[in-house]
C-alpha cells in the first residue's frame, strides 16, 4: 500500500482531498483525490489543477506545504484547509510522501558507474519505504552485461530494460508505479527526460545530447514537478526533482551496515567472527560482496567513519570552546578580609589624615619617638 493511500484510509469518508502536485511561489496547485477500493483515483472531471493557497493563520501556525502533501480544501474560497500529517519527508527540495526510486542508468553513453548506483540505491533503501527499482536504459544500443543483471536481481532488486524506440518495454514499468508516488534519480544523460516522454506523451520534456567529451547529458532537471500518468483506470505519479540525485543525505555507518542498505549482509550464511563487524578489512568477516559491491560498501563506510569522526572533532571543539567562554565570565567569590586586615588605598589614607588630622598627627608622633 503506498504512503498515499495509507493516509486516505484513516481518513474517513469525508471528501474534499487533494494532492499538491506543483508548488509557484505561493499558489498551490493540487488534483481533487479520492480512494476507492484501495486505489487512488484522482477527479478525471478536473483535468485542470486546482490553485490554491495556504490562510496565512496556518502559515502563522507554522504550517507548510510540499509537493506530495495530501491536503484538505475548501472549494468555496480555493484555500487548503489541513495538511494530513505526511509519513515521509525529503529533505531539499523538500517533497512528502515518496514512495520508492526508479533508479535510471543507461547500458552506455554514459556507462554505469556501479558505485554511483549502489550510492543511490542505498541513499533510496534507506530512506524510501519500498525497495527501488533499477531502469536500464538504451537497451537498444547495447545489450546490458549479464553479470550485471544477475548480481543486482540476486540482490532483490527489480531491474527493467527499457528502451525509448521499444515504448512497450513501458508496460512492465507502470506494472510496478501504479497508486505510488516515485521519484526519478540518476545522473544526466542515461534518458530521463526520454522516459517521462514516453509517460506522459502530452507533455514536452527537453531531452538533452550527450557530451561527447564527458559522456554527460546536457540538461539538467532544475525544479521539481509531480506528474500524474495514467493506464485505464490505474493512476501513478511521478517526481522529477534534481534533490535525489544530489546524494546529499548523510548516512551513518549503523544504516550502511545494514541488510536494508546492502542485502548481502543478511543473505550471508555464517555470522562474521566479531560481533560488531563493520565488513571493512577484519579476519573473519563472512559477508559475501562481489567486488564492485565490496568497493562500494567501503567507500561509503569510510566515508561515514571520516564524517562522524570530523562531527565529533568539530563537536569536542566547541565544547572547550564553551566552556572556556564560560569559565571567563565566572564570578569568582573571593572572601573578604576583614576591614582590619585590609590594606587602606592611598585615597583613603589621604582622606582620614584630612579627617582625622590630629590622631594621624598623634600616631606619626608616636611612631617617632
Ligand atoms: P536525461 O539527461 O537523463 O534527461 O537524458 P535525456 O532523456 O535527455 O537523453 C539523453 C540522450 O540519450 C538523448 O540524446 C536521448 O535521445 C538519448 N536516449 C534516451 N533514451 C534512449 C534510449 O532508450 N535509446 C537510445 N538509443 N537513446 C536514448
Amino acid at each position: 500500500m503506498s504512503l498515499i493511500q495509507r493516509l486516505i484510509s484513516n481518513l474517513g469518508t469525508e471528501e474534499n482531498y487533494a494532492l499538491i502536485q506543483k508548488i509557484h511561489g505561493h499558489f498551490y496547485y493540487a488534483k481533487k483525490i479520492n480512494l476507492i477500493n484501495q486505489a487512488i483515483e484522482t477527479d478525471i472531471e478536473a483535468e485542470k489543477l486546482m490553485m490554491l493557497t495556504l490562510p496565512t493563520r496556518l502559515k502563522k501556525e507554522g504550517y507548510e506545504c510540499f509537493i506530495g502533501d495530501l491536503i484538505q480544501v475548501n472549494p468555496q474560497n480555493q484555500t487548503i484547509t489541513e495538511i494530513i500529517p505526511r509519513l515521509s519527508l525529503m529533505p531539499r527540495p523538500k517533497v512528502a510522501n515518496i514512495d520508492q526510486a526508479l533508479i535510471i542508468i543507461s547500458v552506455c553513453e554514459p556507462a554505469p558507474e556501479p558505485e554511483y548506483l549502489d550510492r543511490l540505491l542505498t541513499h533510496a533503501s534507506l530512506t524510501l519505504p519500498d525497495k527501488p527499482i533499477i531502469c536500464l536504459t538504451k537497451v537498444d544500443l547495447q545489450k546490458p552485461a549479464p553479470e550485471f543483471i544477475n548480481l543486482y536481481k540476486s540482490l532483490g532488486y527489480k531491474i527493467i530494460e527499457l528502451s525509448y524506440l521499444q515504448p512497450e518495454s513501458l508496460e512492465e514499468l507502470k506494472t510496478y508505479l501504479f497508486n505510488k508516488v516515485s521519484v526519478l534519480a540518476g545522473q544526466s544523460g542515461v534518458g530521463k527526460s526520454s522516459l517521462l516522454t514516453n509517460l506522459f506523451p502530452e507533455r514536452a520534456f527537453k531531452v538533452g545530447d550527450v557530451s561527447k567529451k564527458s559522456q554527460k547529458g546536457t540538461h539538467t532537471t532544475r525544479h521539481t514537478e509531480m506528474f500524474e500518468g495514467r493506464s485505464g483506470k490505474n493512476i501513478f505519479y511521478i517526481l522529477d526533482t534534481p534533490g535525489f540525485s544530489r546524494l546529499d543525505a548523510q548516512v551513518n555507518l549503523t544504516e550502511i551496515n545494514s541488510a536494508k542498505a546492502f542485502p548481502e549482509i543478511a543473505q550471508s550464511q555464517e555470522k562474521c567472527y566479531f560481533e560488531d563487524c563493520k565488513h571493512l578489512e577484519e579476519n573473519g568477516c563472512k559477508i559475501n560482496f562481489s567486488e564492485s559491491r565490496k568497493a562500494s560498501y567501503q567507500k561509503l563506510a569510510q566515508e561515514s567513519i571520516e564524517r562522524e569522526s570530523e562531527q565529533l572533532e568539530s563537536r569536542k571543539v566547541k565544547d572547550a570552546e564553551d566552556s572556556t567562554k564560560k569559565s571567563s565570565s565566572v564570578n569568582i567569590n573571593i572572601p573578604k578580609l576583614k576591614s582590619s586586615d585590609r590594606s587602606i588605598s592611598r585615597k583613603k589614607q589621604k582622606q582620614s589624615f584630612n579627617l582625622n588630622t590630629e590622631d594621624s598627627l598623634n600616631e606619626t608622633e608616636n611612631s617617632e619617638e
